[in-house]
This record gives C-alpha cells, structure tokens and sequence, in this order.
C-alpha cells in the first residue's frame, strides 16, 4: 500500500511538472477585461512588448498589440472592431511586430493605418512587402547633412523658411490658421518632379480629424493631379484611440520603403511625411495610456509622451550615398490653444525639429495668407538647401520685412516719417503683399527669384498695393516669353551672378511698358 501511493505521489507529480511546462510554452492567453479597445489579458507569459496579438472573437479576427507588461497580465491595445472583443476570448501572440503592407501600389490610395483601402477602391496589392511599424531610426553613419531643397512653392517658406530633403519643419498654430492648407500647397508642388530622378513621393497622414475634411484635402489632392504619387493614411476622430495613435508610425513606414529603395537604385527615393497634427495623436496617446494605467505626468500625459514623438521624427532623414541617398522629410502639425507655443505639447516637438513654421491667427484675420510669422519662423538647416539665387535675393528680403515691422507700430500712430523710414515701410509693405499667396498655386523657385530680385531691386516700391500682384503675373509672363532667353539663363546657373544688371535692365524695360491695373505689357 505504501509503496503505491508512493508511487501515485510521484506519477501526479510527474504530470504536474510536464503539465505547467506545456503551459509555459502555450502562446494562448485569454481577456480577462476589456473595454475602450483596451484589453487585459491572462496567460501571455512570453508575450513581448509591442508584439501583435490575435484575438480571436466571435466576429471573426481582431489585430491588437501588447502596450504593458505587467506580473500576471499584459495590457493590449485593439486595432479595429473592439466592440467584437468579449471577456473569455483567446488571444495568441504572434512573435511578430506590427507591419503595414508598403509599396507603389499603395500610390494613390487613402488608407487606414494597417494599410487597408479606405477608398471604396479594389483590395490594394503589394505583393505582400510589409515594414515594421516602428522602428529604430537609422543611426548616425547611416545620414548626411541635408542639402537638396523640398520646394514648398509657398513664397515666404522658399526665401526665408527654406525646407531641405529629410528634414523636420514644424507647422504651428491656432486652429483654423491655414496649417493644413501650407502642407497641401508643399505636396501639391511635388507635382513638377514626378517622373523624374528626383520626385517626391507624399504621404498625408491625417490624424484625429472629421472625415468631411480628409474628404475635402482628398479631393483637393485629385483634383491637381497630386494623388498619382500621394498616400493618405486616415485615422479619423471617430476610430478608436490606438489607431490614432499608430497612423503617423504607419505613414511613415510607408514612406521609408521610397527612401530605402533608392540603395537599389530605384526611383522615387524622396518622401514628404505630413502628420495632420501630432496634438491630436498626443491625446490619443494620453487617452489609451490613462486606460492602460499608466501614471499621469504633467497635463495627464504619460512619461514617455516625449519618445512618442521624437522616435518619429527622428525617423526623417536625408540617407548618405553609400545607403542610395534617398531622403524623408517630415512636416509635422502642432495645434495650439491661444497661440500657447509653451504648452507641453508643443514645446516637446519645437525641441525635436529642425525649425518651426508658426502662423498667426492675427494676420490670418488681416488677410495676410499664408498666416506666417516670419519674425519667430525658423529653418535651422534649410539655408543649405536653397538655390543659390533665392539665398542671394532672399537675404535683403529679411532685413526689409524686419525693419518694416519695426516701423510699422509707429506708422500706425499717424507720426511723420523721414524720407528713409517712409522707403523702408512703402518697400516692407510691398514685400508683405508679395508674400500673400492664394492656395493651390505653388510657384516656381526660379519664379520665386524673379519677383522677389524685382522687389528687393526697388521696383514695387511706387505701387499701389492692389497693383503687386498684377505686376508680378505679368512679370513672370514677360519672362516666360519675351525674355525667356535671361530666364533660362538663371534657370541654368541658378544664380544672379553676372546677371544682375541684365535682369534689372530687363525689369526696368518692362515696368516703362506696364500700366496698372488691367495690365497689359
Ligand atoms: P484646422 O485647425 O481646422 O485644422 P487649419 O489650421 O489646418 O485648420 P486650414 O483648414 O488649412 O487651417 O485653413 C483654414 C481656412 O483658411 C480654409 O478655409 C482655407 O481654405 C483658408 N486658407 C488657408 N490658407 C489660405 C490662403 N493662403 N489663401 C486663402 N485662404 C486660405
Ligand atoms: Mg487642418
């Protein structure tokens, strides 16, 4: 008897052992709560962090991916359906990362942050080439200093913003101040390199808005031809918070497949990454870590609020030649609340890059649009990567604009002027007229030179201001074709040198034959 049950002992206890060791090696847990699309989870002891998880639910499959990782649990986030995701489901972990499909056939297309079209179109193919969502950005030796212009064709950005290939432009400011409308004017201007060696590939990724208003930039899109080489990824006010939280991320994997593929010497290897705004992604981020548990910090956002966007950002990089030289420039959106620049949020992402685009809602309302502040707007690197003859025009243009402003206060008291301060605030007023542009028409950078060359040279210094513009049309035209000849050389050398006096003598020429208002040179 004794031996037996000496024997049972040891038998149950054999079971036991094999027993928890299958358990350990199961990849099957289960939700043990779940609501708001997040989910706890019982049973994923392996499971790693950021991992993609399967829920399996009476609806059919439901992506989710692991967040927390804590003592017995995990805490997940669900992408889609969550609402089909009940207590008691199994989960299995899927030792992978989060991917998105990538690649050309994604041109063209509106999509959710997992890639799925979003259009109403056909099912998109990418022949099954995926990237991982998140990523370590590529290290140092991997760079080179940016050097290429991105024209924005937006005349106060080019001269005195100016934008290089891979690097970080913050847009900011209030609502309703035209953010969204400089970043769809960049991406529109995009359209003249398309098919050649150094088009640009676009991707908008819309964060948090109302669908009516993708809708809108959608069709703006089209409708200049720009959707042939733009991606839009929607994750819209009304998805649950962790696709908001994912959209940038699957942007911009989207569009680190064009860059990378320019070590295999395929074209297009330049990306242009709008995020429409990362406010919207930081509360997203805010709402699904308060659900997770996470400890609020200052204004309730997380700790790591800050890595969720620098780890973006530090993703736009222009690549060195050895790696195929392809570049991802990312233009990022901050809206602020009362033109609060010191608020967390916007601080954190004015510190990661590379300069700032800040528009007023002042001068929004006084009809100067684009709404740039070009006294706090800055460019930190872009100066490399301007052509030549916009750096030798653009220079004056600012000390114009800043001593114009300067004067401006006392203008508007009604004080009499000396003959100087009165040329300065007639030439800074016209230059301020020049820099207003109407949306969705980029202007060409040798264009761009023409005028301002016209306008630093003194020669809209006696207009009227309603007769700039006019001026500046039938400028451009007379050097589009009667001297196309000058035109093509600036376009050649891409500089004034040795050509100043001929192009003032050509500007001078034409203002003798002009009469406002009609304008008929
Ligand atoms: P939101 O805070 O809603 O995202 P936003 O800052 O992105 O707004 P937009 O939607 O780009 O602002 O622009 C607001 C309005 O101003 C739009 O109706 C747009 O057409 C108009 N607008 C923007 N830029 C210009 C411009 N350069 N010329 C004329 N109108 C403009
Ligand atoms: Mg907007």
């Amino acid at each position: 008897m004794k031996i037996k049950t000496d024997e049972i002992t040891s038998i149950i206890k054999q079971e036991i052992e094999q027993f928890s060791t299958e358990l350990e090696i199961s990849e099957v847990g289960r939700v043990v709560e779940v609501g708001d699309g997040i989910a706890r989870i019982y049973g994923l002891s392996r499971a790693m962090a950021g991992e993609l998880l399967e829920f399996d639910t009476a609806e059919g499959a439901v992506m989710g991916q692991v967040m927390n990782l804590e003592l017995d649990t995990v805490g997940a986030v669900i992408y889609g359906n969550f609402l089909a995701v009940r207590e008691g489901d199994t989960v299995k972990s899927t030792n992978r990362l989060l991917e998105v499909p990538v690649g050309e056939g994604m041109l063209g297309r509106v999509v959710d942050p997992l890639g799925r079209a979003m259009d109403g179109g056909p099912p998109i193919d990418t022949g099954g080439v995926t990237r991982k969502l998140d990523i370590v950005a590529p290290g140092i030796a991997y760079r080179q200093p940016v050097k290429e212009p991105l024209q924005t064709g937006i005349k106060a950005i080019d001269s005195m913003i100016p934008i290089g290939r891979g690097q970080r432009e913050l847009i900011i400011g209030d609502r309703k101040t035209g953010k969204t409308a400089v970043a769809v004017d960049a991406i529109i201007n995009q359209r003249g390199w398309w098919g050649t060696p150094d088009a640009v590939v676009c991707i908008y990724v819309a964060i948090g808005q109302k669908a009516s208003t993708v809708a809108g930039v959608v069709e703006t899109l089209k409708a200049h031809g720009a959707m042939d080489y733009t991606i839009v990824v929607i994750a819209g006010a009304a998805d649950p918070a962790p696709m908001q939280y994912i959209a940038p991320y699957a942007g911009c994997a989207m569009g680190e497949h064009f860059m990378w593929q320019g070590k295999e010497g395929k074209t297009p290897k330049h990306v242009l990454c709008v995020y429409d705004d990362l406010t919207k992604q930081a509360h997203s981020y805010r709402q699904l870590s308060l659900l997770l548990r996470r400890p609020p910090g200052r204004e309730a956002y997380p700790g790591d609020v800050f890595y969720l966007h620098s780890r973006l950002l530090e993703r736009a990089t222009k690549l060195a030649d050895q790696h195929g030289g392809g570049s991802l420039t990312a233009l990022p959106i901050i809206e602020t609340q009362e033109g609060d620049v010191s608020a967390y949020i916007p601080t954190n992402v004015i510190s990661i890059t590379d300069g700032q685009i800040y528009l007023q809602p002042e001068l929004f309302a006084a009809g100067t649009r684009p709404a740039i502040n070009v006294g706090i707007s800055v460019s930190r690197v872009g100066g490399n990567a301007q052509i030549k003859a916009m750096k030798e025009v653009a220079g004056s243009l600012r000390l114009d604009l800043a001593a114009y402003r300067e004067l401006e206060a006392f203008a508007q008291l009604g004080t009499d002027l000396d003959a100087t301060s009165q040329r300065q605030l007639d030439r800074g007023g016209r230059m301020v007229q020049l820099l207003k542009q109407d949306q969705y028409i980029p202007f060409d950078a040798i264009d761009q030179c023409i005028s301002i060359f016209a306008a630093a040279n003194g020669f809209l210094d006696d207009l009227d201001l309603t007769a700039v513009h006019p001026f500046e049309r039938d400028l451009l035209e007379f050097f589009a074709g009667p001297r196309k000849d000058l035109r093509d050389k600036l376009a050649d050398t891409k500089s004034f040198k040795g050509l100043e006096e001929d192009f003032t003598a050509a500007v001078r020429d034409f203002k003798a034959n002009w009469n406002p208002p009609s304008g008929s040179a």
